[in-house]
């Protein structure tokens, strides 16, 4: 059995897992970065990366991945009603995305990371290994074992890392379940489409309607099922009749369960609540953080902007590396997640209200100022948005969204997270700056 010790061992590849295990090694840690899979490999995604995960690319100076860019967003109603939200440019992102599939995309972050320093293993992290109460590392599937000072969760949604670590309460976590599948199609803007499958009812999700990267186009239908794991697969089931659905609208694509293929789920793990980010010397990213969006569904971004937080708490120099990184992660997205986060918790469930909810929003849609200000909201655009009447009605939202959810359980639930150095969950959890540095 082979043993080996490293500063920082990267569980999952993703997004999340090979920034960290990039800026890692650029700043001269020792790190291994395992997954399970071989790249490159395919994972259940829309295939867009947002704008905020654009800039992050760039700060990283990785070069924007080839794509086809996409910028405003078609919102299609039950009725067929339409509303076009604008994208714009913000003061520290570009105005536009790019679709990209993540086979492509998730093998360029995992070279770029390979091609830093870090040390790749194809295998599955299995058992955890500990040093008194401290995660100490994690045994492989193959029954290798590896130790670090500093373990990362990058192992996606479902993350062991987090479970081992304690940092999970299952009660409170807000699940999603998603299906995509490829189409052939010609699609002009991606849309997203709120689904009645009966008038009156909402699906408790929404459907979308991508540009392919090369051509063609990805469908797919999620849904929010608050902590109950067992409600995901009603996504599958829905996706032949939200393909009918697709066929009546007149959007680019003619989907069915023939041309469809093998269409590819996956969990979805939003609004951080339920997840403690970090604790002594364990840190998690990603999906493992619980960062996608609960509006929209978006969390390549995050990923990205986390994996580089953690790096950076790691390699800071005044130690407390998981005080540093939970702040910096709050910092970022606390305000808005925890709104987030408490909407969606107060819509699951109530497919009625979420029917005219979503109705009203078509509406307001159609007035630009409202459409441009929906668009910054809940993209989660707005630190960073030029100032103009978006970002006004933007900030509007925002307030109202977290006066009307303050005392909920969802968003008190973040009052108990730690904050400081002084909180008793956190142990000293130090840095490898200085090890490297010798
Ligand atoms: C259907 C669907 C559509 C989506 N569409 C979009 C979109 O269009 N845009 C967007 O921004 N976001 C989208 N998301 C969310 C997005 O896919 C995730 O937020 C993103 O992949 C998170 O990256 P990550 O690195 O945290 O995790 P992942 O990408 O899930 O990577 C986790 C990695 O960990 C590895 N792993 C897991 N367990 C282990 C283990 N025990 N040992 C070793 N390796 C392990 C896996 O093999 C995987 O490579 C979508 C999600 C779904 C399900």
């Amino acid at each position: 059995m082979s043993r080996s010790r490293y500063d920082v061992l990267v569980v999952g590849s993703g997004p999340a897992g090979s920034t960290a295990a990039l800026e890692l090694a650029r700043g001269g840690a020792s790190v291994a970065v395992v997954d399970k899979a071989a790249f490159p490999r395919d994972k259940a995604c829309g295939d867009v990366v947002g704008p905020r995960g654009l800039q992050v690319l760039r700060e990283l100076g990785i070069p924007e991945p080839c794509g086809r860019h996409v910028s405003d967003v078609l919102v299609v109603g039950p009725t067929g009603r339409r509303a076009r939200l604008p994208s714009g440019e913000g003061l520290t992102y570009p105005g536009h995305g790019i679709a990209v599939t993540r086979v492509d995309f998730d093998a360029m972050l995992h070279d770029a990371a390979t091609d830093a320093g870090a040390a790749a293993l194809r295998d599955r992290a299995e058992h955890p290994l500990w040093d008194g109460s401290r995660l100490d590392g994690y045994r492989l599937h193959g029954g290798s074992e590896v130790r670090a000072d500093f373990v990362i969760g990058a192992d996606g949604a479902t993350s062991i890392v987090a479970r081992a670590a304690g940092l999970v309460d299952a009660r409170r976590v807000l699940w999603g379940f998603a299906v995509r599948a490829y189409v052939p199609g010609t699609v002009d803007l991606p849309a997203i489409i709120f689904w009645e499958p009966t008038p009156w009812q909402a699906f408790p999700g929404y459907g979308w309607v991508f540009p392919g990267a090369a051509g063609g186009a990805n469908v797919g239908l999620g849904l929010a099922t608050l902590s109950d794991r067992t409600a995901g697969a009603r996504a599958t089931r829905a996706l032949p009749g939200f393909f009918e659905h697709l066929r009546r609208l007149g959007l680019g694509v003619e989907p069915s369960v023939a041309s469809a293929g093998r269409p590819l789920g996956g969990w979805l793990k939003m609004g951080m609540v339920g997840t403690t980010p970090a604790r002594g010397q364990a840190l998690l990213v990603g999906d493992a953080a619980g960062l996608i969006n609960p509006l929209q569904g978006e969390g390549i971004a995050q990923a990205l902007g986390s994996g580089r937080l953690a790096a950076a708490a790691i390699l800071g120099r005044g130690g407390h590396a998981a005080d540093q990184y939970r702040s910096a992660l709050a910092a970022d997205h606390l305000p808005f997640h925890q709104l987030a986060a408490a909407l969606q918790a107060a819509t699951v469930g109530r497919p009625r209200a979420v029917a005219a909810i979503a109705r009203i929003l078509l509406r307001l849609g159609r007035v630009d100022a409202l459409a441009g200000g929906w668009s910054v909201f809940w993209n989660e655009l707005l630190a960073g948005a030029p100032p103009n009447t978006h970002r006004a009605v933007a900030r509007a939202l925002t307030w109202v969204g977290r006066v009307s959810s303050a005392r909920t359980s969802t968003a008190t639930w973040f009052d108990g997270l730690p904050r400081d150095s002084s909180d008793a969950f956190t142990q000293d959890s130090g840095s490898v700056r200085s090890a490297v540095q010798a």
